[in-house]
């Protein structure tokens, strides 16, 4: 399995440190608000990342953290006159009610950063012993880059021309060097706080991610990621926090999703282009045909969000959708007999294969949508080899496809007669009486067409 290493800035092998096991890491939420589908399209890379691992038999143990204290869940809290925990169960139940509409599969860990403030202590007084922390002049906690030699190795700082030293705002006065940055932050009037060696405060967000990869993963392991904008600073910060305590490399292979525009534009609360999913699904829009669409653009572009394309992706999913009906409808009636010879095997298998080198090819999710739809409208193969091709692909695409078939192959038996018996008046032309039992079987859920090849039948969706 390839996938591109942002450390490297190289599409390398992906070798496991302990075989045949992954450990990934993909940061989560700050549960203060709404995601967005941009955020969203994050989520569905690192889903798309993990069922890929899984393709290739990894044992994956994912863990996403969830955020839940912060500045912002502050001043919501503030603003709503409520608790900061009641802001934090309230969006990250929402998140979670997301990520289920879009088939991402659950990571085996969420852990929340309330609960490791202990654990980022251990790491910011490990810190402090080797000479990485100080304490700046208002109370709260710094890390010294300048003590971190690699330092911007991820980011490719250097070609950034961020001057170190510079100091760039007066706020910054508190620290040695303006990109040091806070891992303890000194307790303020009416914030929640915690007690600790360095005085009541509260945890910095990076130090969080240090703290709860470590425990759930180790001190070193697999795959890390997230969006682009979290290279800088956050997955820097981290890697000198977790590198800077333990001595030892971080992670292997650290995986930066694009952003999703809208209309070429970043999306953002000012320029009012935040679409959630709730938002198209209230436009009747199956949250799936989002899905879709972020897996027709490689994780690695930028994918520009506009209502035309995400139309054209329900559409193609409803194609999609009603080819895989139509050919289970086929078999479920009896009509396809096609048996499989050696040779729809064989081509079947290399098919799978071409699959699996798509998405082994840094996730080549594009490459492997086209694939689905030449299985099913380009090869000679039967409608049982098709399906079993597509359920296979769907274990990556996510987008429901095998649940699709399987809906269809417990048709009712009452809807298999009455389409036989249609057919029979059909054929017989007996119009009316066709008429009304296409209406019976309407009733049952299911719509009948009239193909040259013979009834269509698909479970109304
Ligand atoms: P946040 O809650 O802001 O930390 O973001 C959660 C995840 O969504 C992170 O991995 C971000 O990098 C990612 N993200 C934020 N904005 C976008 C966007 N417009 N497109 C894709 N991913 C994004
Ligand atoms: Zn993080």
């Amino acid at each position: 399995m390839i996938l591109y290493n942002f450390l490297t800035r190289r599409k390398e092998r992906f070798k496991p440190i302990k075989p045949g096991r992954a450990g990934l890491y993909t940061c989560g939420p700050t549960v203060y608000d709404y995601v967005h589908i941009g955020n969203l399209r994050t989520y569905i890379f690192e889903d798309v990342l993990r069922r890929a691992l899984e393709l290739n038999k990894y044992k994956v143990k994912q863990v996403t953290n969830i955020t839940d204290i912060d500045d912002k869940i502050i001043r919501k809290s503030e603003d709503e006159k409520t608790d900061y925990k009641k802001i934090g169960s309230r969006y990250s139940k929402l998140f979670f009610e997301d990520l289920k509409k879009l088939n991402i599969k659950k990571a085996e860990v969420y852990p929340r950063a309330t609960k490791y403030i202990g654990e980022m202590l251990k790491l910011i007084t490990k810190l402090d012993k080797k000479g990485y922390a100080y304490k700046g002049e208002d109370g709260s906690v710094y890390f010294r880059i300048s003590r971190f030699k690699d330092y911007g190795r991820l980011s490719e700082l250097d070609k950034r021309e961020i001057k170190s030293g510079a100091r760039t705002s007066s706020d910054e006065y508190q620290k040695e060097d303006a990109q040091d940055f806070v891992l303890w932050k000194a307790r303020k009037p009416k914030e929640p706080f915690w007690p600790s060696p360095y005085g009541e405060g509260r945890p910095g967000w990076h130090i969080e991610c240090s703290a709860m990869s470590i425990e759930n993963l180790g001190e070193y392991f697999d795959i890390h990621a997230g969006g682009i904008d979290l290279v800088f600073p956050h997955h820097e910060n981290e890697i000198a926090q977790s590198e800077g305590a333990t001595g030892r490399k971080f992670v292997n292979y650290f995986l930066e999703g694009e952003h999703l525009l809208v209309d070429g534009q970043k999306m953002s609360k000012s320029l009012r282009n935040i679409y959630r999913l709730s938002d198209l699904e209230e436009r009747g829009i199956d949250p799936l045909a989002f899905r879709y669409l972020a897996l027709g653009t490689h994780y690695r572009a930028k994918l520009n969000f506009t209502w035309e394309s995400l139309e054209a992706a329900v559409n193609a999913l409803h194609n999609l959708r009603t080819s895989l009906l139509r050919m289970s409808a086929e078999i479920a009636l009896g009509e396809n007999k096609k048996r499989s010879s050696a040779a729809d095997k064989k081509e079947a298998g290399r098919i799978l294969k071409m699959f699996k080198e798509a998405i082994d090819d840094d996730l080549g999710t594009p490459a492997a949508l086209s694939l689905a739809w030449k299985t099913i409208n380009d090869t000679g193969l039967n409608s049982k080899e098709k399906i079993k091709l597509i359920t296979e692909f769907d274990k990556v695409l996510g987008l429901g496809l095998g649940e699709t078939t399987k809906k269809y192959g417990k048709m009712p038996v009452k809807v298999k007669q009455l389409v036989m018996e249609r057919e029979k008046s059909r054929v017989h032309k007996q119009f009316i009486q066709a008429d009304s039992l296409r209406k019976k079987i309407e009733q049952l859920g299911y719509t009948v067409e009239d193909t040259g090849r013979g009834p269509l039948v698909v479970r109304k969706i």
